[in-house]
Formats: C-alpha cells, structure tokens, sequence
C-alpha cells in the first residue's frame, strides 16, 4: 500500500510540474519567451541577437511562436521580430500604428498582423493559442521607428516615423502569473490602476536609466504595482544605460520592498 501511494503521489506531482508552469527565458534587453502551461510561445520585444544574449543560435532553435507582443517601435524592441514572423508562423501584436507600420515599412507578413490583435490603451484581447490574455496599458515613451529601410532620401539617414502609442502589457496566463511588461517608461502614477483591476504576481521593469526610469523611480514604480515579484531588464546592455541591478536591489530595499526582487541573467529560464 505503501508502494503504491508513493507511486501515486509522484504521479500526481509529475502531472502537476508538466502541466503547471510558465516559463520565462531573458535574451537580454527586454526580449522575453514565455512558454505557457498549455504548451503556448509568446515572445516579447524580440531582439534575440542582442550583444548580451550567450547564446548566438537563439533564433535558429526556436520552432514554435504564437505571439509576439511589441511594447513600441524602436529597435532594440522591435528587434528581429520580421524574422522571427516569417520562420515561424507567429501573430503580431503591437499598438495598432506600430502594427500598421511594422507591415508597411518592415515586411511583417501582413496576415499575421491584423486588427484581431492590434490595440491600444486600455483594450484587453485574447490570446486563443497561448491561453491568455492581455490587458494593454500606458507607457511614457516614444515609438518611432527608425529602421535603415525608411531612410530620408535627402540625407541617407534613418527617419524616425511615428508609430502609435509606446505601451506595457499585462498578460493574464491561464492556470500561470499575470505578468505585467512595463514596456519603456519612466514611472507614472496610473501605475497605481494597475493592481485595482489586477493582482501582479511577475513584473518586469526597465531600470537602465537615460531613456527610461532608472533604479530608484523604478523601485517607485514596483511600490506603485506591488507585484509579488519583480525582475529588472533594459540595463547592461550598452554603456548609456547606467542603472544596476545593485542600485535596485539598494532602492527596493530602502523602500522595504527588497524581497519582490528576482534577477536574471540572460540566457538564462526561470518558472513560475
Ligand atoms: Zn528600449
């Protein structure tokens, strides 16, 4: 009998981790892959040949992408998600002008981005094959792209076209976290709304500084939300952006907020 319980409880707890867990892989930057418990890919902001992703085959390895969620238009979000589009199959879904644009002056295949899943501010959409949901919330940004392909034919330079409104994401994983990605952005105080309509169990925010909020108005920001956790992105990766892991955990703490920190390096998976 004793056998036989043991087995069953191992059974049961083999079920459990195969069918439970979300997934989170950081590339570096602010390019996330979250696989669901129900097996879903979304990527977020992908820039997988980000200099500070290890691993260099990143975009080779990857077979299956539902989604691919863009926060706004600049490059280091944008990323290699036209590839990415055309190798796998994946749906776009961006602020609607980022949408529109992405086609038009990117390539990105047009009937994987429609208006089913191009918002804006304050819109929820369903994320069907992942099993999820988003609700798409404010960012203090810009979002101009400003690929090579859309250069002024006056000076040969890039041009920086506007491209709808810089956003976050709250992603509302079925049987998994609600993920808040804050997108770049300096911290506002509607962040405050956030956990009004939503409990944060993971946010991911941008700390790097010089173009976003940097540690301590980011540790503002978490206070604001009050997720069980939150995990920094957008640092290290050049040398503009001066803002530390360890000057957040500094400003967390002093907050007494310092146990909702997890960091990650990238390259590197954690599950939730
Ligand atoms: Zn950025």
């Amino acid at each position: 009998m004793g056998a036989l319980f043991v087995a069953a409880l191992l059974a049961g707890q083999a079920t459990c981790t195969a069918a439970g867990r979300t997934t989170l892989h950081w590339y570096g930057q602010s390019a996330w892959k979250i696989q669901t418990p129900s097996g879903g890919v979304i990527l977020i902001d992908p820039w997988l040949t980000v200099p500070t992703n290890p691993d260099r085959h990143s975009i080779d390895e990857l077979s299956r992408v539902d989604y691919i969620l863009i926060t706004h238009g600049h490059g280091d979000h944008v990323g290699d998600a036209v590839d990415i589009a055309k190798k796998t199959g994946a749906t776009l879904v961006a602020p609607y002008g980022l949408m529109i644009n992405m086609v038009s002056m990117l390539g990105y295949p047009a009937k994987q981005a429609t208006m089913a899943t191009g918002g804006n501010v304050g819109g929820t959409i369903d994320l069907p094959k992942v099993g999820a949901h988003i609700l798409i919330v404010n960012a203090i940004h810009g979002s101009e792209l400003t690929a090579p392909t859309i250069a002024s034919p006056a000076s040969g330079h890039p041009a920086a076209v506007t491209s709808g409104n810089p956003v976050g994401y709250v992603i509302k994983i079925d049987g998994g976290p609600t993920i808040y990605d804050t997108g770049d952005t300096d911290v506002f105080e509607d962040m405050k709304l956030i956990p009004m309509f939503q409990h944060v169990d993971l946010m991911l925010a941008c700390i790097g500084d010089h173009f976003t909020m940097g540690p301590s108005r980011a540790a503002l920001a978490v206070q604001w939300v009050n997720p069980t956790h939150v995990i920094p992105m957008h640092y290290g990766t050049f040398s503009l952006l001066t803002g530390t892991r360890a000057a957040f955990r500094e400003a967390l703490v002093k907050r007494g907020i310092g146990d909702k920190l997890i960091v990650m390096k990238p390259g590197e998976d954690r599950s939730f």
